[in-house]
C-alpha cells in the first residue's frame, strides 16, 4: 500500500512553488524580465571567485580517490575544525570539531536538530511568521508542531504567548534570526528574555527544552550590525547554519549543526548524529564541497544589493501607504495587505506581474511576503507597476 501520509502531502503543496512556476509561465509568454517575481528565496549574487577557485584547485591537485571517497559518518576531522576554530573566533565559545556536524544545508541541519531532542508525540513551539517547510521538518518526525501568534508590532517575540503555550510536553523551541518571511533579527533584548524563559520553565519541568536556531541568513544583516548569535545566550542550543545564502550555494546543499560546548550532551549529540542519518538516508555531504567550504569559511558573496534592493522597496512601500516593519536582515520584506484576504490582493496583483507570496502559510493571514533576491535594475521596474497596482486597485 502507498503511503496515504505523503499522498496527502500532494494536496498541500509549497504555495511559494506553484507561484514561482506561475512565474516562470509568465516569464515564456511575456519575456521573464517583464515578470516581477518575488516568490523564491534563490540568491542572485555569484558564489565568492574564492570558492570556485578553491574548487578548481581540490579537483586538480587532490588524489581524486580522496576527494571523491565517502566522508567519514560525522564529517571530514578537517573540515569541522576549520568550521569550529570560525565560531569560537566569531563569537567566543569554545566550539571544537567534537560540537559540528556538516549537513545537506539547513534544512539537513533541523532535520538532525529534532531527531536528537524530540520523540514522537511532543511539542515543538515555533513563532508566527515562519518558514513554512516547518510543517514537515516537524511533522514527519511524529512531533507536533505548535505556531505561537506573531508580536505584528516588530515581529520580534510575543512572550506573553510563549509563556502560555511553554507546557511540559515541550521538548524544543524553533527561532529564525533573521526571519522568513519578516526579516526581523531578534535583539540581544529578545534573545536574553527568551533564555530566561526556557532556563525557567526547564527547571520547573525538570527537563530541559532545547533551543534549536534556525540561522541561514546570519551574515545577510543591514545597518553594519552583527546579529546577536544565538547560542551566547542559551546553553542548550543546537545552530542549524547554512551556506546556501552567505556563500549563495543553495544547491550544492551544505550547512552544519553545530552543538553549542556549553550544552551538557554536546558530544554526545552529535555523535548521535550519525546514527539519525542512518535512519533518515541523509549522510554526510559530499566531500569535495564539504573541503571547499572550509576554505572559505568566514567569507560571503557580494550581499550587499540586498540592502539596496530592500530600502528600495521600503521606502515605495510607505510612499504607498503600506503598514511594513523594516527588515534588519535576510532578502526579504513582509509588508500588511491593502485589504483582508492577502490571496486576493496576491491575485490581484498578479495582473501586474507582480508576484508576491501570500502571508497565510507563513501563518500570517492579511501579509504579503517580497522575496527581492534579484537584479536591482528588476526591482527599480517594479516600483512603477507597484505603483499603478496600489493606485488602480485601492485609491
Ligand atoms: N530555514 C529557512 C528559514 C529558510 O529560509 C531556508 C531556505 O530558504 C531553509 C531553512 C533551508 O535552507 P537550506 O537551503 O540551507 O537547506
Amino acid at each position: 500500500m502507498i503511503s496515504e501520509q505523503y499522498r496527502n502531502m500532494l494536496q498541500a503543496k509549497s504555495v511559494i512553488r506553484m507561484l514561482s512556476e506561475k512565474a516562470t509561465k509568465r516569464g515564456s509568454e511575456i519575456g521573464y524580465e517583464n515578470v516581477f517575481d518575488f516568490s523564491l528565496g534563490n540568491p542572485s549574487v555569484p558564489a565568492p571567485a574564492d570558492f570556485t577557485r578553491v574548487m578548481k584547485d581540490l579537483l586538480e591537485k587532490e588524489d581524486p580517490v580522496k576527494l571523491h571517497g565517502y566522508s567519514p559518518t560525522l564529517g571530514i576531522p578537517s573540515v569541522k575544525e576549520k568550521i569550529a576554530a570560525s565560531l569560537k573566533r566569531r563569537f567566543g565559545l569554545s566550539y571544537g570539531p567534537e560540537h559540528i556536524f556538516p549537513t545537506a544545508g539547513a534544512a539537513g541541519a533541523i532535520a538532525h536538530a529534532l531527531r536528537l531532542v524530540t520523540k514522537p508525540g511532543d511539542e515543538v513551539l515555533t513563532f508566527a511568521p515562519f518558514f513554512p517547510e516547518y510543517h514537515p521538518y516537524v511533522d514527519l518526525t511524529g512531533a507536533k508542531l505548535r505556531i505561537l501568534p506573531p508580536d505584528r508590532e516588530n515581529f520580534q517575540i510575543c512572550f506573553d504567548e510563549l509563556e502560555k503555550a511553554l507546557t511540559p510536553e515541550v521538548a524544543a523551541v524553533l527561532i529564525n534570526t533573521p526571519n522568513n518571511p519578516s526579516g526581523a533579527l531578534y535583539s540581544a533584548e529578545t534573545l536574553k528574555c527568551l533564555a530566561r524563559i526556557l532556563e525557567d520553565k526547564s527547571r520547573e519541568f525538570g527537563h530541559r527544552i532545547y533551543l534549536i536556531s534556525d540561522e541561514p541568513y546570519r551574515e545577510i544583516v543591514y545597518g553594519g550590525v552583527e546579529a546577536p548569535y544565538v547560542a551566547a545566550f542559551y546553553d542548550a542550543t543546537l545552530t542549524c547554519y547554512s551556506f546556501s545564502k552567505s556563500l549563495s550555494l543553495p544547491g550544492e546543499r551544505i550547512g552544519y549543526l553545530a552543538v553549542s560546548p556549553r550544552c551538557p550532551e554536546a558530544e554526545v549529540l552529535i555523535q548521535m548524529c550519525g546514527q539519525v542519518s542512518r535512519g533518515i538516508g541523509h549522510n554526510c555531504p559530499s566531500s569535495i564541497i564539504q573541503l571547499a567550504v572550509a576554505e572559505v569559511v568566514d567569507r560571503t558573496a557580494d550581499l550587499k544589493v540586498y540592502e539596496k534592493n530592500m530600502n528600495l522597496l521600503y521606502d515605495c512601500l510607505l510612499e504607498l501607504g503600506f503598514e511594513v516593519v523594516k527588515p534588519g536582515g535576510t532578502f526579504y520584506i513582509f509588508p500588511k495587505a491593502l485589504e483582508e484576504d492577502a490571496n486576493v490582493f496576491c491575485t490581484k496583483a498578479l495582473d501586474h506581474d507582480l508576484v508576491l507570496v501570500p502571508g497565510d502559510s507563513f501563518g500570517c493571514p492579511g501579509y504579503f511576503r517580497m522575496a527581492y533576491c534579484i537584479e536591482t535594475e528588476k526591482v527599480e521596474r517594479s516600483l512603477e507597476a507597484l505603483r499603478k497596482f496600489v493606485r488602480g486597485n485601492y485609491r
